[in-house]
């Protein structure tokens, strides 16, 4: 098994601008937090974005870091351009809660063997674990030391996006269309679109770049509920309950029999949806059953939901009261009906990927995405890879080549989109 080297990472950097970006903004602990009163969660996203947005006004560019600590730049078309629709870029400064993102010790493993890599702390990641390292033989793989994530997600699309926008400042020859480019917070606890809206940011289309492996082009997500099941028992000394107590926790059991047993996350995969309970409060006199609704099928969702109130309904029957009262809160929808009825940008990412020579592998993300609220209010948004593997934990890594990739398909994107002058 190989190990990762911090001097090979050293040497590295000094001559590949864009890893050196990528390590450097690993140095900020972003983690999002759950439960925090605070927008955004953790005080080290505010001061990245800070930081980053100070770069680049010194670079000449309007950028802007509003209170919620989002961070908008704005790149006005270059001669000629001033024509083609507005192309919103994004990435998100915060890392997953599900580890820790603070003291992150990379290092380089170079020309991997396919044989796994032992990480510093002895924790092994191997193709047992990842499956997709296999198709990664022969790159530079930049790992963590074991104790913390790599923050690859999204840290890698987020430096895509600085070296892009030093381009647009620096480089008279790279020739755009008006861009947009967002640093959103708080993605990881589903909140980085909260403060952002749509239509100042004066956009025709947008991808994030915060997806998976080499080639994955996002272009649908679940349609997504949340139920709340609130469930009333009647409380009695048990010295007398015979006949007279309703246990709630037994109530939730009967609720849960009622699911079908094989369409939960554990049993499902591909283009199947589930129902999924993630948590339960219960005592005797009362219960709340907290539970997911996931299908790819706008009508499969309200299936779902339906059949959830169907449950609630015959076991009121059953007990002969209103015990059971389900409550459902839409989440977000499936992006990829936006994306059929607006789909020019999925044409020009798949054209970008093409013309780098990257095969398009066009994924059903069983979750949500940023894009996927977008897409919703109006902004067609697909999902980009960076080359972020195994993320939200330390066996996270980021192959060199994917992400050089990844800022290549990015270019090539905003070259295609600044030629659309015709098309708008
Ligand atoms: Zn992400």
């Amino acid at each position: 098994m190989q190990q990762g080297s911090k001097d090979a990472l050293a040497k590295l950097m000094q001559h590949d601008a864009l890893v050196r970006r990528f390590i450097g903004l690993t140095a900020y602990d972003t983690m999002a937090r759950r439960g925090s009163k605070f927008t955004p969660s953790s005080a080290g996203q505010l001061r990245l974005g800070a930081h980053l947005s100070a770069e680049l006004c010194e670079l000449g560019l309007h950028s802007k870091q509003d209170e919620h600590g989002v961070v908008i730049t704005k790149v006005p078309a270059t001669e000629g351009c001033q024509s083609a629709p507005g192309l919103c870029l994004l990435a998100h400064l915060d890392t997953a809660p599900d580890a820790s993102g603070c003291d992150i010790r990379p290092a380089l493993v170079e020309k991997y063997l396919g044989q796994g890599v032992e990480l510093e702390n002895a924790l092994t990641l191997d193709e047992h674990l990842s499956p997709e390292l296999a198709s990664h033989v022969g790159d530079d793989l930049i790992v963590t030391d074991g104790r913390t994530l790599l923050g690859a997600d999204d840290k890698a699309g987020v430096a895509v996006l600085m070296e892009l926008l030093k381009s647009c400042a620096a480089d008279p020859g790279f020739t755009h269309g008006p861009l947009t480019v967002v640093f959103t917070c708080d993605e990881e606890l589903g909140l980085s679109c909260q403060h952002l809206e749509v239509e100042s940011l004066g956009c025709t289309y947008a991808v994030t770049l915060d997806g998976g492996d080499l080639g994955s082009l996002d272009v649908a997500t679940f349609n997504a509920a949340g139920a709340v099941i609130k469930v009333q028992g009647r409380a009695v000394h048990t010295a007398v309950a015979k006949g007279r107590m309703v246990n709630a926790v037994g109530l939730c059991q009967r609720f849960l029999a009622e699911l079908p047993a094989q369409e939960n996350p554990e049993c499902s995969a591909g283009h199947e949806g589930f129902y999924h309970v993630h948590n339960l409060e219960a005592a005797v006199d009362q219960a709340k059953i907290f539970m997911i609704l996931r299908d790819f099928e706008r009508e499969g969702l309200l299936v779902r939901q339906g059949r959830v109130q169907g449950i609630c309904a015959m076991l009121n029957e059953q007990l002969g009261y209103a015990a059971f009262e389900a409550s459902i809160v839409p989440q977000y929808s499936n992006m990829a009906d936006v994306l059929k009825a607006k789909p020019r940008i999925v044409e020009l990412c798949r054209q970008a990927y093409g013309d780098c020579g990257v095969e398009v592998a066009e994924n059903w993300v069983r979750g949500g995405t940023d894009g996927a609220i977008l897409s919703a209010r109006g902004l067609p948004c697909p999902n980009v890879f960076t080359g972020a593997l195994n993320c939200h934990g330390p066996w996270e890594c980021l192959s060199v080549q994917t992400l050089h990739k990844c800022e290549e398909v990015c270019r090539r994107l905003v070259t295609l989109a600044a030629a659309e002058v015709n098309h708008h």
